[in-house]
Parts: C-alpha cells; sequence; structure tokens
C-alpha cells in the first residue's frame, strides 16, 4: 500500500479586535489572531501537512496572502479545497496528529467540536483526528500569549 507523510507548522500572532477562530470553529476569548484569512493556525498547519504529503507546496502556493480574493476567508474553505486536491490524486488520510501550543484560553474543553468542525471537511472517524493542546510555559512569545502556534503531522494512503 502505498502511504505519504506530511508534517504542517503555522503560528500567528493573537491581537486584540480579532475573533478567535482555531480547529474550525469559533471560541470566545478576548483576542483573535490576526491572518489575511480568519488566522485558523491549526487548519492552515493541516493544510500544509497535507500539501507536505503530496508534495505540492504549501498553504501559500494556492491562497497567497497577497490576493485580496483570500481576505477574511474561512480557512474551512481552504481546508475543502485543499481535500478536494487529496481526492484529485487519488488519496485519502490514513489518520491525523496535531498540537496546539496556546497559553491562553484553555483549548482542551473545545477539541471536540473541533473534532466535529473537522471530521467532515477531512473525511475521518474523530478516533483518526489527534489534537492535543499544550501551553508554552510562559517561555517566549507563546509563552507570553502573543501567539498561538500548532503542529500537524498526516499519513496519506491510497484510496
Ligand atoms: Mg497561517
Amino acid at each position: 500500500m502505498k502511504i505519504r507523510i506530511g508534517m504542517g507548522y503555522d503560528i500567528h500572532r493573537l491581537v486584540k479586535g480579532e475573533k478567535l477562530f482555531l480547529g474550525g470553529i469559533h471560541i470566545p476569548f478576548s483576542k483573535g489572531l490576526l491572518g489575511h484569512s480568519d488566522g485558523d493556525c491549526l487548519i492552515h498547519a493541516l493544510a500544509d501537512a497535507l500539501l507536505g504529503a503530496l508534495g505540492k507546496g504549501d498553504i501559500g502556493t494556492f491562497f497567497p496572502d497577497t490576493d485580496p480574493k483570500y481576505k477574511n476567508i474561512s480557512s474551512r474553505i481552504i481546508l475543502q479545497d485543499i481535500m478536494e486536491r487529496v481526492k484529485g490524486e487519488d488519496y485519502e488520510i490514513s489518520n491525523i496528529d496535531s498540537i496546539i501550543i496556546a497559553e491562553k484560553p484553555k483549548m482542551e474543553p473545545h477539541i471536540p467540536e473541533m473534532k466535529e468542525a473537522l471530521c467532515p471537511i477531512l473525511r475521518i472517524s474523530p478516533d483518526d483526528l489527534g489534537i492535543k493542546a499544550k501551553t508554552h510555559e510562559g517561555l517566549g512569545d507563546l509563552g507570553e500569549g502573543k501567539a498561538i502556534s500548532a503542529w500537524a503531522a498526516v499519513i496519506l494512503k491510497r484510496s
């Protein structure tokens, strides 16, 4: 069976005056992620992992942040588009693991809802999507709550 591995990483600044979108959902918080899109760094890490597994560049290749067309675009739409590319190459997801690194807010209560939002787009069951959340132990920009970052690893298999 032909399998392919991909990994992705992303980070966005956490600022006042933005809504917080992460893992395809809105999380009530006093700040949000700054970005050309909605700033959802977990979806962006997933998207990069998927494109990496296909050997097809990264999210910026297909959704350049210089294109006004993608201003404030929902990252769920980006993920849907990339899943069409995965399908078009005759692959499907075997499983995904991911990590959100955020000092605040607490992510763990939101993980089931993130899975509910993402699994239908990714066409996998909740058991095939790992989402883990960590703080940065107060260290550096992540630890000071200036940003949120995310890592993702994916394995694709022939569909
Ligand atoms: Mg990004």
